[in-house]
């Protein structure tokens, strides 16, 4: 079948899918969840595997959707994922997955042999009681085994996400750096953004991409990589050790070039991270919708996105979901 593109009304061609396969996660952290966690949805409301399949067998056949991402929650505790991931990796697409690396050690191995291709791993501290503060959980040791685990099963490159706060870890970027360098991995920094469950976020919290650069500028210098699709800005170690990216959400926004669409664990398809609408596909499949309704409703939403977020301005309208509720 020949593909057509999956363009909004800006001319933007969307390519890249995320999909949360769980809204649960064992960690609490505070940019993303409450101390107590959430509701976790009834069972019957997550999508099944064959449900998810098909939603991306019809953005990959129809819309030439060529990279996805698996997420939540934490991803690697929905029960038997090498399964979807193998189901996935048939599509042909750039497979990957963000986790918090508290269970790699002992999946990290049967996500790669089931054709996963690379793994990004969210970790903000590099000391263990602040990464227990940040994580409501003590499981650094863990987290780190998961990466080494990671990287001994082949899954190439593997990153590690870092949500930089000021007053709260923007003391640990050069750690961070260094921690990749010696370890192999990229260090992604991420700007804090208003989608914690609590409405903790605050604009003196954000710690500008600039300012990230320039830290680890000063201790490694580097040089700049040409941007792609990728929200992140890159930069390689002058000395060739590696490479960081940069995520700049809030002082560099990127909603202008963003080629990507979210399905949360309940089947709604969301055309932006911030969107405050979605498309009910749960709905749509359990009604028994063929596969050019479901299109249908896809390009239907991808056509209304709009043209970006507005963080910082009073326009700004926090979407009802959490990140953990949306996927990151
Ligand atoms: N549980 C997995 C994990 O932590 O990697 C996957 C889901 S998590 C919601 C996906 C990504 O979103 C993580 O890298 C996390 O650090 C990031 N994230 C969560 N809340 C955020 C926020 N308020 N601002 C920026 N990034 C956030
Ligand atoms: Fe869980 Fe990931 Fe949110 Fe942390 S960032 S609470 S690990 S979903």
């Amino acid at each position: 079948m020949v593909t057509q593109p999956l363009v909004d009304s800006y001319g933007r061609v969307h390519r890249d899918l995320r999909i949360s396969v769980t809204d649960r996660c064992n960690h609490r952290c505070v940019y993303c969840m409450p101390a107590e966690g959430m509701a976790w949805l009834p069972r019957s409301e997550v999508l099944t595997f064959e449900e998810i399949e098909r939603v991306a067998g019809v953005l990959v056949g129809r819309f030439g959707i060529d990279g996805i991402r698996l997420t939540g929650g934490e991803p690697t505790l929905r029960a038997h994922l090498p399964v979807l991931v193998a189901k996935l990796a048939a599509l042909g697409t750039d497979l990957s997955l963000t986790t918090n690396g508290s269970t790699l050690r002992t999946i990290a191995d049967d996500l790669a042999t089931a054709g996963l291709a690379r793994i990004n791993v969210s970790c903000d501290s590099l000391r263990r009681d602040r990464f227990t503060t940040l994580t409501r959980r003590d499981e650094l040791p863990r987290v780190l085994e998961g990466i080494d685990a990671a990287v001994a099963a082949g899954l190439a490159p593997v990153k590690l996400n870092v949500v930089v706060m000021r007053g709260v870890n923007d003391d640990e970027v050069v750690d961070f750096a260094a921690f990749g360098r010696e370890r192999g991995v990229t260090v992604r920094f991420i700007e804090f953004m208003p989608l914690d469950a609590d409405g903790a976020w605050a604009a003196h919290r954000v710690v500008p991409a600039a300012e990230i650069v320039a830290a680890v500028d000063a201790a490694f210098p580097l040089v700049p990589v040409a941007r792609g699709h990728e929200p992140a800005t890159r930069w390689r170690y002058r000395d060739g050790a590696g490479e960081i990216g940069v995520i700049g959400s809030v002082t560099e926004p990127f909603c202008a070039s963003c080629d990507r669409i979210r399905l949360t664990a309940d089947g709604k398809l969301r055309a932006c991270l911030f969107a405050t609408d979605e498309t009910d596909l749960r709905h749509l499949l359990r009604a028994g919708a063929d596969d050019a309704e479901l299109a249908a409703a896809i390009a239907g939403t991808v056509a209304a996105k709009g043209p970006g977020h507005q963080i910082g301005q009073p326009a700004f309208i926090r979407p009802g979901r959490s990140m953990s509720q949306i996927g990151g």
